[in-house]
């Protein structure tokens, strides 16, 4: 999902890479560039130009943090705008505060996966929240369209209403509403007709139905393969019917992500649900945070740099990444570097997040390194004078000896130290003929 998208913005932020400060001219440069990766995302035009003057405003005016790079910190606010335009860091469910039968009216077009969903819905009610749950067709236009959600119902064990043949659809759902109150069903899902198209017959039929079955949520059920005519639906559903809430069909097979990115906009409400296959148990609950850092592809990136500016002090980091630009690197520095680490979350939540530690973790697990070893490290580091610090020649074994008792460690560990020391020297300096800090130096400065 949204793959294009992702790499378009990941040219845009490599671009940026490196360069000291951001100027205006950088960020607008940029901007351009996302622009029209959003365009060609199918991004709605106003939900664009509201997302670039977002960002523009924001990357400007920011202090970038010394320890990541201009691009990495643009990536972060573009990060931190595309979860707002999503709908924000809340993970928005269902609404079942009311009297039961709970109500919940879908609509949308034909074709756009509303009888799945439904079916999806009364599933994920029954397993997940432990829901008695109801479901009736008011679809009268579309032949079989009845039957459908019958043999739907079967397969996820629950019931539906009786088919009345010839029934109106108003006269379907007033049926409904008996009949999950006389069968004590805690929410009812109400399938109606879709059409081909938008229009006044199909608004007033959603209107009747609306104003008889009182529901508590009215979701609108939109295939995000239409990009922007999934968008220009939505426009007209809104004000016609109180939507609720927004499902997105089909983000299994949508790569680009222009019709999440516009409907929040556009609908003025949360997407509650992404399908996201034919099975019926293909549905998720739409998480904006998610999709943000899919649609980016840098998820791993956004957290560094929200580990970065909290962790690392930015003296001591730029202590080091003069250090590493000549190639040096002693046992004080590895020390320094563990304390980073640590405090960032481990190993493994470094594991493939900065670009050039990849060398320095394949030396740790040459080593035999993991979490737990981070701390021994540091006692066995503490453990010797500033002179072996320096110089981990001087360490031989009546030294290491000296150094393990005092850690409470063994001689082997000591080693072990030694060794990846020895491995991430090594990897300083072939960093250093690669041409300096582009590697390591994206986190350091
Ligand atoms: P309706 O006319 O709106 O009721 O649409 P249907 O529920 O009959 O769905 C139309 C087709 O889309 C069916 O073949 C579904 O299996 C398929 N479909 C529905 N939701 C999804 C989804 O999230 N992903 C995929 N890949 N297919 C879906």
């Amino acid at each position: 999902m949204f793959d294009n998208l992702s790499d378009r913005l990941g040219n845009v932020f490599d671009k940026l890479k490196g360069r000291g400060a951001l100027s205006e001219s950088d960020v607008r440069e940029a901007m351009r560039e996302v622009r029209i990766a959003l365009l060609e995302a199918d991004v709605a035009l106003p939900v664009v130009r509201r997302f670039i003057d977002a960002v523009t405003e924001k990357a400007i005016g920011s202090e970038v943090l010394k320890s990541v790079t201009p691009g990495q910190q643009v990536v972060k606010i573009v990060d931190d705008e595309l979860v707002d335009m999503l709908g924000g860091t809340e993970v928005e469910g269902l609404n079942l505060n009311a009297k039961p039968p709970v109500v919940i009216m879908m609509v949308g077009l034909q074709g756009s996966g509303k009888t799945t969903t439904t079916a999806k819905l009364g599933k994920l009610l029954r397993e997940k929240h432990g829901k008695k749950a109801m479901m009736a067709s008011l679809d009268v236009n579309r032949p079989a369209a009845q039957e459908q959600l019958k043999v739907l119902g079967e397969q996820v064990d629950v019931a539906t209403l009786p088919i009345v043949p010839g029934q109106q659809p108003v006269d379907i759902a007033r049926r409904a509403m008996e009949s999950a109150k006389l069968q004590a069903a805690d929410v009812l899902l109400l399938d109606t007709a879709g059409r081909l198209h938008v229009d006044e017959a199909l608004m007033a039929e959603m209107k009747a139905i609306n104003a008889v079955s009182a529901p508590t949520e009215v979701l609108l059920v939109v295939d995000s393969l239409t990009g922007q005519d999934a968008v220009n639906v939505a426009q007209s559903f809104t004000g016609e019917v109180p939507l609720t809430g927004v499902v997105l069909t089909r983000m299994d097979g949508d790569a680009r992500g222009g019709a999440a990115l516009s409907m929040r906009y556009v609908t003025g409400k949360p997407i509650k649900f992404a399908g996201t296959g034919e099975k019926l148990d293909a549905i998720e609950a739409f998480d904006p945070k998610r999709v943000a850092g899919r649609i980016l592809g840098m998820g791993d990136v956004v957290s560094l740099v929200e580990k970065a500016a909290t962790a690392i002090k930015e003296e001591e980091a730029e202590a080091l990444a003069k250090k590493m630009a000549k190639g040096e690197f002693d046992l004080d520095d590895l020390r320094m570097q563990l304390k980073q680490m640590q405090n960032m979350g481990g190993l493994g939540a470094l594991a493939g997040m900065m670009p050039g530690m990849k060398k320095a973790k394949q030396a740790m697990q040459a080593s035999g390194m993991d979490d737990k070893v981070l701390v021994h490290m540091d006692a066995i580091i503490s453990s010797m004078t500033p002179k072996e610090r320096k110089h981990p020649k001087l360490l031989n074994a009546k030294r290491k000896k000296r150094v393990a008792a005092g850690s409470g460690t063994q001689v082997q560990e000591v080693n072990k130290v030694l060794k990846m020391h020895q491995e991430m020297a090594k990897a300083m300096k072939q960093i250093k003929k690669m041409g300096g800090l582009k590697g390591l130096g994206a986190l350091f400065g």
